[in-house]
């Protein structure tokens, strides 16, 4: 005859029997408690204790990856105009350069929500040429101004948030 193993109570309702723990700290925890995380079932002490580490961004933060960010990305249109097929090889790295500015200007600080402000306002910054151009009726100036939008977005979301490709 096998044992039973001895029963395990959640450690925040001690009422509640549980077979699940916390896969970092160990607590045992009832389906109530646990979170899941991209590795696994959490307590809300651990989920708390991670997003502090990982979200260092202030409130000035946003406003200021967003001003920033903007203005650049309006210029990066400017210059990415003049280039035609060579937007393709150049929008990425205009997208590297103005996620490092950011970077500087955030002093490092970081978030997701900081990172998503900041592709919303590099993709605000293309809309003012976007529209010219709109107005010019430039079919071709179209497609390359909505290729360096993309393309140097992209590159800068992914320099900022730290997954880099390739
Ligand atoms: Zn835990
Ligand atoms: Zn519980």
């Amino acid at each position: 005859m096998t044992e039973a193993p001895p029963k395990m109570f959640c450690a925040n309702h001690p009422n509640i029997e549980t077979t699940l723990r916390c896969n970092r700290c160990e607590k045992p925890i009832c389906a109530k408690c646990a979170i899941l995380t991209p590795t696994g079932y959490r307590c809300r002490e651990c989920v708390r204790g991670q997003q502090k580490i990982f979200e260092t961004a202030v409130w000035v933060d946003y406003p200021l990856i967003f001003i920033v960010v903007a203005i650049l990305a309006y210029l990066g249109s400017l210059l990415a105009l003049r280039l035609g097929f060579f937007i393709i090889l150049l929008a990425p790295i205009a997208g590297g350069l103005i996620a490092e500015v950011a970077r500087i200007v955030t002093r490092r600080r970081r978030s997701k929500r900081l990172y998503l402000v900041a592709a919303i306002a590099a993709l605000i910054g293309c809309i003012p040429l976007g529209l010219q151009i709109i107005l010019n009726f430039s079919l071709l100036g179209l497609i390359w101004h909505a290729l360096y939008a993309l393309l140097m977005t992209s590159a800068m979301y992914t320099r900022l948030s730290g997954i880099r490709i390739g």
